[in-house]
């Protein structure tokens, strides 16, 4: 056997970013790989610090408000060489809500166009009213549907060659008008669901650690966990926004 598989991770501003528990899809990675004696090193990156991304393995930011998105989004935008390095170089970035409008050319904040990082082609304006409530999408990246809750004012479009990261079966998505949901580029995955995310969709968790382990030790298998109690909430959640859609 060889030497321990070991990835890092770093959790992009998680006391301005954590809408709607987004900080548990940190606790789901670290313990999805730990069930598979993958190490995983975690760091926090606070208002201040300047994050590294040269040894990093996955890069996570969760949402926020406006406001809060504006001083991460500032931050950023200083290491916006370095992260954008990362993600051309295959780095896996998760990103839910404002920190995925962020991943954006711009975000329309009020009546100001404030600029994103530009690592996706996509940009976001605002509509009204905000689109609000569960959401169940199909996506490629995991074998279940992918459910949780969305609160968003902004509406994002993607740019010709982005692809979503699945169609909306329930709720809104991007903009509430194409059904599309998120964004997959290199092993950016961009999505307004919260929920937190990768507790309730352990396909997308899985999604996000193997294509990590692919780029640093080359292809795994990722050795399956006992999700039973996972799937079986995540089939709930599902049926019931099914039920609801048949009865519209
Ligand atoms: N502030 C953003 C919006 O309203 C994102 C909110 C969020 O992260 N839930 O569109």
């Amino acid at each position: 056997m060889g030497s321990k598989r070991s990835l890092r991770l770093v959790h992009l501003y998680p006391e301005l970013l954590n809408l709607y528990g987004d900080s548990g899809n940190i606790l789901v990675l670290r313990r999805r790989m730990e069930w598979r004696g993958i190490s995983c090193e975690v760091e926090e990156v606070h208002t201040g610090d300047r994050p590294r991304f040269t040894d990093a393995d996955i890069a996570f930011i969760g949402g926020g408000s406006d406001r809060e998105q504006r001083i991460v989004c500032d931050y950023l935008l200083e290491v916006q060489h370095e992260l954008s390095a990362f993600v051309e170089d295959g780095g896996v970035l998760g990103a839910v809500c404002g920190g995925y409008q962020l991943l954006g050319h711009s975000y329309l904040m009020g009546d100001e166009e404030v600029r994103g990082l530009s690592l996706v082609d996509l940009y976001t304006d605002r509509g009204s009213p905000r689109l609000i409530g569960n959401i169940a999408v199909k996506s490629r990246i995991s074998p279940q549907p992918v459910v949780g809750y969305e609160n968003h004012g902004g509406r994002t479009h993607l740019g010709p060659g982005v692809e979503p990261m699945g169609r909306v079966l329930y709720g809104f998505g991007n903009d509430g008008q194409t059904g599309e949901e998120g964004c997959l580029y290199k092993n950016v995955v961009g999505t307004y669901v919260h929920g937190p995310l990768l507790p309730k969709n352990p396909g997308v968790a899985d999604h996000l650690i193997a294509r990590a382990l692919e780029r640093r030790y080359g292809v795994v298998e990722l050795e399956p966990l006992d999700d039973t109690e996972e799937l079986a909430a995540n089939k709930v959640m599902y049926d019931r926004l099914m039920e609801k859609q048949a009865k519209k």
